[in-house]
């Protein structure tokens, strides 16, 4: 998880930042007119693109907004039949989604066995949609946590058909200051604000999903009624002209406080830490997708499908077992079904990192214990994760393990421990058995 640094926050509550409406006149948004100028030139630096819209209120919303940018372009090109958008299997759900909701048509292209664009099927997909390719939407690093190293020949390829390129911007914590989309063959590419600049994301918002593009584009950006749309440009894509703009100083003082320097500085960590976490779990568990060098980007997916057939346990299990040991797990099944994938982020110190690690290699020990018969599959720590106090401390104790073992399997735990608050949930269940907990009317009822 990226830090959301405080001072970062501070600022958001000054009532100058949080109090001003977003269609107050001009001359009292001037504060916010520079912030929108200064944000936009250090976002250009970083991303190598020639202009920016802060517009968009998130990551799906600037993919849209770039797809129309891109619709725009081939329209004014007298090309506006160009209607098919290559995506690779490997994609974000929100890629084909958003090609969807501009109209135009999905085409997916395969990846191989190491996760990677698979380039013969990309070849050949822009080879027969050539008369009528509009775009290609690729994810650098992909969303599998590779560099693939044949991004730029990817580029050159749609180009020569006629495309644009989107460059799914979302894994910029990998890029900031030491590769920029804009510069390897990206024509348009949107930001996560709240992903790699700091924005905190808790509970699904606020977003920022600037849409960045080269200078060939800048002229169908979006606009907004208030500001005078470009002649080209494609509209408002949000109601507010600047979108969200009471979160920008968050991203604002992240940029103006790390300098070019530190952001550099902060990606270079990130894709250490992954690359640590990786190579230290390797021998519990492997890394689904990396290099041919074996290296990964900036998050690596730990493959656990294999321990399922051998020992009944699930991701979902490590995921729970993970809170016994104090983490909130990494994300779950996503993209791969069955397997975790973790981001560590700069924001993690050494010591933090080789906590998780080993928490990892401890609950690698206890599926060692099920595989060798100690434990049944059904009767373990892991299936019976997380512990609560009150579980622990009951009269009632049935397990074929301690409970010791349950609360404090690392001494370490003794020393600093985090209390789960309920017990095991059967997600599904509740995501498919919907209940009303309110009271009835009738309680209500004088
Ligand atoms: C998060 C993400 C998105 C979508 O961003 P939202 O702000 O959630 O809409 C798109 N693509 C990738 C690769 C992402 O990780």
């Amino acid at each position: 998880m990226k830090l959301n640094a405080t001072s970062e926050m501070i600022p958001i509550t000054w009532p100058e930042f949080a109090q001003p409406h977003p269609f107050a006149p001009a001359d009292q948004l001037q504060g916010f007119k520079l912030l929108d100028e200064q944000l936009r030139a250090w976002l250009c630096q970083a991303t190598g693109y020639a202009g920016i819209s802060l517009q968009p209120n998130a990551g799906s919303q600037g993919e849209y907004a770039g797809l129309l940018v891109i619709r725009a372009y081939h329209a004014a090109k007298g090309q506006g039949h160009r209607n098919i958008c290559l995506i690779p299997a490997s994609a974000h759900g929100t890629n084909p989604a958003s090609a969807q909701m501009v109209g135009m048509q999905v085409v997916v292209v395969a990846c191989d066995d190491q996760g990677n664009v698979d380039m013969t099927d990309m070849q050949a997909k822009c080879e027969a949609h050539s008369a009528n390719l509009a775009a290609v939407m690729i994810t650098y690093p992909s969303t599998h946590g590779v560099f693939e190293t044949q991004v730029k020949a990817l580029c050159a390829l749609v180009h020569q058909h006629g495309g644009r390129v989107y460059v799914d911007g979302a894994n910029m914590n990998a890029l900031v200051g030491v590769a920029a989309p804009g510069e390897f063959g990206g024509d348009v590419s949107h930001l996560n604000l709240h992903k790699t600049f700091c924005i905190p994301h808790g509970g699904g918002g606020p977003g920022v999903g600037p849409v960045c593009v080269v200078e060939d584009l800048v002229p169908y950006l979006p606009g907004h009624a208030t500001a005078g749309v470009a002649v080209n440009g494609v509209g408002a894509v949000s109601a507010a002209p600047l979108g969200n703009a009471a979160v920008l100083p968050i991203s604002w003082m992240y940029c103006r406080m790390m300098g070019a320097e530190g952001l550099q500085h902060a990606t270079e960590t990130a894709i250490l830490s992954a690359n640590y976490i990786s190579s230290r779990l390797k021998g519990h568990y492997p890394t689904l997708y990396a290099s041919a060098e074996g290296h990964v980007a900036h998050e690596c997916i730990l493959d656990v499908r294999p321990l399922k057939d051998a020992t009944g346990v699930s991701a979902e299990d490590v995921a729970k077992r993970l809170m016994d040991y104090g983490f909130h797990a990494p994300t779950l099944s996503f993209p791969v079904p069955g397997t975790l994938m973790v981001e560590p982020t700069e924001s993690e110190t050494l010591a933090e990192l080789d906590r998780f690690i080993e928490a990892m290699i401890a609950i690698r020990d206890e599926i060692r214990l099920i595989e060798n018969g100690t434990w049944s599959q059904d009767n373990n720590p892991l299936k019976h994760a997380p512990h609560t106090a009150a579980s622990v401390t009951a009269d009632d104790w049935s397990h074929p393990y301690s409970r010791e073992r349950a609360a404090f399997a690392l001494p370490s735990l003794k020393q600093q421990k985090y209390w789960p608050t309920v017990g095991r949930v059967d997600n599904v269940y509740g995501d498919r058995n919907l209940f009303c907990s309110c009271l009835p009317v009738e309680d209500y009822k004088s």
